[in-house]
């Protein structure tokens, strides 16, 4: 029972939608005001119990505000509300911290708190922010501390326990920050990383193109907008024409120029918009958003024709390549799977009837 309200009090705010790093920043607000909540809470209560009204009532105050900022996080799940709620810890931490010093709190042992702040700081507001707000709150704890005949104070520190405090306090902050900022350089080349893995995972190696895995995820956001604005696009299948003879003429090695100058060749004559992937082997697959069937077939043509024409030149021999295209047009009556299959069905019979061939699925229906 205990440890199930607990989690939920956790993870108030937190939103599948939100990246993990702002989940885990949720997270650790809620644990924090949690913490804050208790502490400030027992500490007010017995502060009361013992007659300390001053010190009681501003621990109840502190353990109400940091209810209140795990409130709004709660309430406003976004940017600006988790901003508020970290504004609202930090500032009332720094202003429990800085009554602590200024009173002594429990028999002068109120500034031992001050070390809660410099990770606070760190982690709430990253490198930048947490050194800015450290260095404004030692200046103030500075200037409070020292001012003469401790006109800012309402208790008596020995001028050792003073400099002690304000030196230990400040090798707190330094590691504190090296540490925020060494925890934000890993993170941002583990993120690099992950971004790079990434697109090699959805790129094929050899012609640079998208690979079946990287289309399959265009295909997806391709099918969105499809459903969402009802146009119609068209799938081309490209097969490279006995690509095995290239092989076992040339070699392996110079097959691979050969795959390498086709998938350039298909790129450099589509639109920017259009999608060009390997698909497997020497099989390429092309997807022409906002396009028709008929127009496509007329690109598919002067592409085929083009590749007929052009000549890749294999340790001083000519090699014409020649590749055979299978059209199909998603709409609403073509699902993206039928497509595929009826594209490839047309690629088979341009095969078939001779290659160097552009077939649409539509005249074989
Ligand atoms: P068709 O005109 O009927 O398509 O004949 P094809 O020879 O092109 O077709 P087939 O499927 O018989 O052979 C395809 C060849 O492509 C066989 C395979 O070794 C070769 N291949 C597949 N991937 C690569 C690659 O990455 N590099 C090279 N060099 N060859 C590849
Ligand atoms: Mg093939
Ligand atoms: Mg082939």
């Amino acid at each position: 029972m205990f440890k199930p309200a607990t989690s939920l009090f956790l993870k108030r705010g937190c939103h599948p939608e939100f990246d993990e790093e702002t989940n885990r920043r949720i997270l650790v607000v809620n644990l924090f005001a949690l913490v804050g909540i208790s502490i400030t809470l027992v500490l007010g209560i017995s502060s009361l119990m013992k007659g300390g009204w001053a010190l009681g009532f501003s621990l109840l105050s502190a353990s109400l505000l940091f209810f209140l900022a795990s409130q709004i996080q709660a309430a406003y799940p976004n940017k600006i509300g988790q901003m508020v709620s970290v504004y609202l810890l930090t500032g009332c931490l720094m202003g429990l911290e800085t009554y602590l010093v200024v009173t002594g709190g429990h028999n002068n042992t109120g500034p031992l708190w001050i070390y809660i702040l410099p990770p606070v700081a760190m982690f709430f507001g990253g490198f930048k922010r947490g050194l800015m707000v450290m260095a404004v709150f030692t200046l103030l704890i500075v200037i409070i501390l020292f001012t003469p005949h401790d006109a800012l104070l309402l208790t008596s520190y020995s001028t050792d326990f003073k400099s002690r405090l304000i030196l230990s306090f400040a090798t707190v902050t330094f590691l504190s920050a090296f540490y925020e900022y060494s925890r934000e350089r890993t993170f941002e080349l583990m993120q690099k990383l992950s971004d790079r893995y990434e697109q090699q995972a959805l790129h094929d190696t050899l012609t640079s193109l998208p690979n079946r895995r990287g289309m399959q995820q265009l295909l997806g956001q391709e099918i969105k907008r499809h459903q969402r604005t009802r146009s119609a696009f068209t799938l081309i299948l490209v097969d490279v024409d006995k690509f095995k003879e290239i092989n076992d003429t040339y070699g392996h090695g110079n097959g691979d120029i050969v795959l390498q100058r086709t998938a350039t060749l298909l790129r450099q004559n589509v639109r920017r918009q259009d999608i060009v992937c390997r698909w497997g082997g020497e099989e390429f697959l092309m997807v022409l958003p906002e396009t028709g069937e008929q127009s496509a077939s007329v690109l598919a043509e002067k592409i085929r024709n083009t590749l007929a024409k052009s000549s890749i030149w294999l340790e001083q021999k000519e090699i014409k390549v020649t590749a055979c295209f299978g059209l199909c047009e998603i709409n609403e009556e073509i699902s993206l799977n039928r497509g595929l299959s009826l594209a490839d069905k047309a690629l088979y019979k341009a095969k078939q009837t001779g290659r160097n061939k552009v077939v649409c699925a539509s005249i074989m229906q």
